[in-house]
């Protein structure tokens, strides 16, 4: 089994619907740590996605293109480039493909983390995003057991809600969290938790 363009842009739409559904607590997340607008952020990015999926035509390297495009231009905060360059990197790794195949996640994710460390000269353990996206990585290539793309998706949503959760032990040391020093900890980190919403997403339109 493979995912092809129609499952991405099921995929992308859902998220953008679930960010929609979920703003106010990824608002909250980001009140008690940073400055309140990664809600909105996500919110108002996914929501220009979904329009611009409209008119869209390509093959699934397009697709990752047209959401790094997206968030890049209507996301302000330092989520928008971070979440930007992650899309563009797993673009880039399946460039002129028809479909995603199995073997094809571990490099997705690699290209994907590696991109949030470049941009945002982050590495593990920062209580951000890249505590979830880096594990997901690190795991695929520790592991070629999966059945199949459902095994897979399911791995993942419950691997990302797992390390989310996580980072609330975390200090923040990147980002306005940083600010906050011993004070963030106890609160989960919002990019993460909306990365872990992303898997979640994903599982929810492959293997619901
Ligand atoms: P802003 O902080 O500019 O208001 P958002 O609130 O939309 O932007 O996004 C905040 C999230 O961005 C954080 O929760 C964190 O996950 C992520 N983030 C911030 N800075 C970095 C960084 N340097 N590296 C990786 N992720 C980061
Ligand atoms: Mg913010
Ligand atoms: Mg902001």
């Amino acid at each position: 089994m493979e995912m092809d363009v129609k499952q991405m842009v099921a995929w992308f739409r859902h998220y953008a619907d679930v960010l929609d559904d979920q703003k106010a607590l990824l608002t909250e997340l980001d009140a008690a740590i940073g400055d309140g607008d990664h809600g909105a952020n996500m919110a108002r990015g996914w929501r220009a996605v979904k329009e611009g999926l409209h008119e869209f035509s390509g093959n699934v390297g397009d697709s990752f293109m047209l959401v790094s495009k997206t968030l890049i231009s209507k996301v302000g905060g330092a989520s928008g480039p971070l979440y930007g360059t992650a899309f563009l990197r797993m673009g880039m790794a399946v460039k002129g493909k028809d479909a995603i195949e199995l073997s094809d996640w571990p490099k997705l994710l690699q290209a994907a983390s590696d991109g949030i460390a470049q941009r945002g000269k982050v590495s593990g353990g920062e209580k951000t995003m890249y505590d979830v996206w880096k594990p997901l990585s690190d795991g695929l290539m520790l592991r070629d057991d999966f059945e199949g793309e459902q095994s897979l998706v399911r791995w993942l949503a419950q691997t990302a809600a797992a390390k989310a959760e996580e980072t609330k032990e975390l200090r923040a040391t990147k980002g306005r969290a940083a600010y906050l020093g011993e004070r963030s900890v106890g609160h989960p980190d919002p990019g993460a938790v909306s990365t872990s919403l992303l898997f979640k997403s994903l599982q929810s339109t492959l293997a619901p």
